[in-house]
């Protein structure tokens, strides 16, 4: 699907909306979160719309997405600590931004269950 006029991280991806951009190629997108949750508080998009996890459908793209996850934890130096990726889902998962996007949380002690 195209980028949605309305979608607030399709404009994020295109660089319409400025993020602090961690790193991107042609198809995917990584930035600062703007509330970060952690020391480090990374989302990664596809810059293409899809909506969420459950309308993704890409078996390849979703598994770069976790692979630039993994990319990320690296260059932010909390590959060797440990991190958390998640990928809010849904009104009761959490989502509010309704365009697929992982959190690559670390840089302190992740709890469990989450909230
Ligand atoms: P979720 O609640 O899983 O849909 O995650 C949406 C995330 O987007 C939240 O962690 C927000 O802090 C983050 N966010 C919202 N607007 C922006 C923005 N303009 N730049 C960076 N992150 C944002
Ligand atoms: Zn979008």
């Amino acid at each position: 699907m195209a980028a949605k006029a309305e979608c607030l991280f399709c404009k994020i991806g295109s660089g319409q909306i400025p993020s602090k951009v961690v790193w991107q190629d042609e198809e995917l997108f990584a930035f600062e979160d703007i509330n970060p949750q952690a020391p480090v508080h990374v989302l990664v998009i596809p810059k293409r719309h899809i909506g969420g996890l459950s309308d993704a459908g890409d078996r390849a793209l979703l598994g770069r997405l976790l692979e630039t996850a993994a990319l990320v934890a690296k260059k932010k130096g909390i590959a060797e600590s440990g991190y958390r990726v998640v990928a809010n889902t849904g009104r009761e998962g959490g989502q509010t931004v309704f365009h697929l996007h992982v959190h690559v949380l670390g840089g302190r002690q992740m709890t469990w269950p989450p909230g």
